[in-house]
């Protein structure tokens, strides 16, 4: 166990399981599992139940599965479960070799059902969609009886046979359980087992079949032949519990695993249901599954999130059965904590304003160390190339300073370049339209890694030097949606779209990076001194310069420079 849990109190599953340990139930085996549909990539949310249902598995010495709920061939694909497989094991899990399909068990499933119609507790009907919906009743009101519910057991096996055989058209028969039509659970209202599809080819079965089992059936079925001992679930899901214990019930299994319902993770300004990212991916809202903007971990992973980074969030948030909004803020406060630790520094300037250190020899060019890590010497340190014209940030200079907080560089005053010199600005050149281009300064050659003599120079600010700087354009993201809770816009009469961020994202073409950045791997992150953490983001601009994303701002920034500096 590692430390937070031995610290951190027990969650009431872990209570749960607990006790079914104390009590000699499962013979103190736990199994768990996470079933994700293959519609669409995991999201953040998902992220919650992977590192649940791992993480219980690893902690009481268990097994996780990892099964593809895939009863639905319409909507999945092939892409999502490879998307699916890599996403959980970016996340850093393993289920060894017990990746399964819910299709796998077609066959069984079919038995089953089969079993239930000879015990009189299922039976084909033929309404409509439309009629199924007008006998089921309200949550007033009992439904009726549907007329095809008295078939008998021979008439019911030889509808069902020929179902399958492929003798009825899309919706013409179904087979429901036979439970009671006037249950105050709606669920038990005599709920399908099986529909007929035709003309869709399954990702896994091909065109084996024709009907398809619905998934309040086979999530039991399948749980319980994989012998899992606890079935955990978002909270939607506790209203069908009773099915799922009537399912296991009712056929000769033997082994009846035990949902158990925790609340949903929903995360402000953005959106948590595979249906609306979907949405978001098919109508080019955003560029893709992977948008950096995205609540998916494709999207959180191109962003620069770690996988350290998102299980330390899932272990923060917790696991209660009461509904919550958790702020975007904790989960940038998880990816900062692990970057401070882990990103290499260097040094970036994304609105760059060229300095000319008229006193520096020209053609001449130093090579400086700076340290990757501030506090960190095993990290190591580069050489970073000073010369006679470098390039600062626009924001780092004013003609004067707007107030006495204003460390960084103001006409006739010096400021330190980190890692390198302090200059003085001795001119500021400006074009017609009186917008600073340049600045003219000098600088003091006896201040590498030294206090200038006789004064004192608070501002630290960074740097590239211009004849070695490498272009190449930053990403700027801010939140995809500018309303907390985009899920509610239907209340307010509205879509979920009309409250997009329209500046979520801020593309910089002119930026200038350290040498060092040149040649760095997609995928590894660093922080830019004084700019946040930037990701190295697999694709190049059309004329073929490095693509940076910007994962997270840091806070504080004045506070950790002056004080580092
Ligand atoms: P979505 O609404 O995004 O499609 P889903 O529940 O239909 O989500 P599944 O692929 O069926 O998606 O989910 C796999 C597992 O992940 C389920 O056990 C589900 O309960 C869990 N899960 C999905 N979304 C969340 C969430 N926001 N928080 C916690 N668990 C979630
Ligand atoms: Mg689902």
């Amino acid at each position: 166990m590692s430390e937070t849990e031995t610290t951190k109190p027990r969650h009431f599953i872990q209570q749960i399981i607990d006790a079914d340990i104390r009590a000699g139930k499962n013979n103190g085996k736990v199994a768990t599992r996470f079933p994700p549909e293959p519609n669409g990539y995991l999201h953040i949310g998902h992220a919650k139940s992977i590192c649940l249902n791992f993480g219980l598995a690893e902690e009481y010495n268990g097994t996780c599965n990892l099964r593809f709920d895939d009863t639905n061939p319409g909507k999945e694909k092939e892409e999502y479960v490879r998307a699916i497989i890599n996403d959980v094991k970016w996340l850093g899990y393993d289920w060894q070799d017990r990746l399964y399909y819910a299709s796998n068990y077609f066959e069984q499933l079919y038995d089953f059902a089969v079993e239930l119609i000879q015990a009189g507790k299922a039976y084909v009907c033929d309404l409509d969609a439309e009629q199924v919906r007008e006998y089921r009743g309200t949550l007033q009101e009992p439904g009726k009886n549907s007329p095809y519910r008295d078939r008998s057991v021979e008439e019911n096996l030889d509808l069902f046979a020929r179902m399958r055989a492929g003798e009825f058209a899309d919706g013409e028969k179904v087979l429901r359980a036979k439970i009671d039509m006037a249950s105050p659970n709606m669920n038990m209202r005599d709920p399908t087992l099986y529909r007929i599809r035709h003309g869709v080819i399954h990702h896994q079965t091909g065109e084996a079949w024709c009907i398809y089992p619905m998934y309040d059936y086979t999530h039991p079925i399948s749980d319980a032949i994989e012998g899992i001992t606890h079935s955990l679930c978002t909270l939607e899901f506790e209203d069908h519990r009773p099915l799922y214990d009537w399912v296991l019930d009712n056929i000769s299994i033997g082994c009846h695993p035990q949902q158990i319902e925790f609340s949903r993770l929903n995360l402000q300004y953005t959106v948590v249901s595979k249906r609306k990212l979907t949405q978001l991916v098919e109508n080019g809202h955003v560029s893709g599954w992977d948008d950096p903007r995205m609540p998916t971990l494709a999207g959180l992973r191109r962003r620069g999130f770690t996988p350290a980074s998102i299980r330390d969030f899932c272990n923060r948030i917790g696991v209660t059965k009461s509904d919550n909004s958790v702020e975007m803020g904790v989960l940038e406060n998880c990816i900062r904590e692990d970057l401070n630790e882990i990103a290499p520094r260097r040094m970036a300037v994304l609105n760059p304003l060229k300095v000319v250190i008229e006193n520096y020899p020209e053609g001449q060019v130093e090579e400086l160390d700076a340290p990757n890590h501030p506090q960190k010497e095993e990290m190591g340190k580069r050489k970073v190339l000073f010369s006679r014209e470098v390039y600062i940030d626009r924001d780092d200079f004013m003609e004067v300073a707007p107030n006495r907080k204003f460390k960084r560089l103001v006409a006739g005053g010096e400021v330190r370049l980190r890692n390198a010199y302090v200059i003085r600005c001795d001119e500021v050149i400006k074009d017609a339209q009186g917008e600073i281009i340049e600045l003219r300064c000098s600088y003091d050659d006896q201040t590498h890694n030294r206090a200038p003599e006789g004064r004192k120079v608070k501002g630290v600010i960074h740097w590239v030097s211009a004849s070695h700087g490498v272009k190449a354009q930053v990403r700027l993201y801010d939140r995809l949606f500018d309303h907390a809770t985009p899920e509610s816009a239907s209340k307010e009469g509205k879509e979920f779209t009309d409250y997009l961020n329209p500046s979520s994202l801020e593309v910089l073409e002119d930026c200038y990076v350290e040498t060092s950045l040149q040649e760095v791997a997609a995928g590894e992150i660093f922080q830019f001194e004084r700019e946040g953490y930037f990701v190295r983001d697999p694709e190049n601009t059309a004329d073929g310069h490095a693509v940076f994303n910007r994962t997270v701002t840091l806070r504080d920034t004045w506070a950790k420079i002056e004080a580092g500096s």
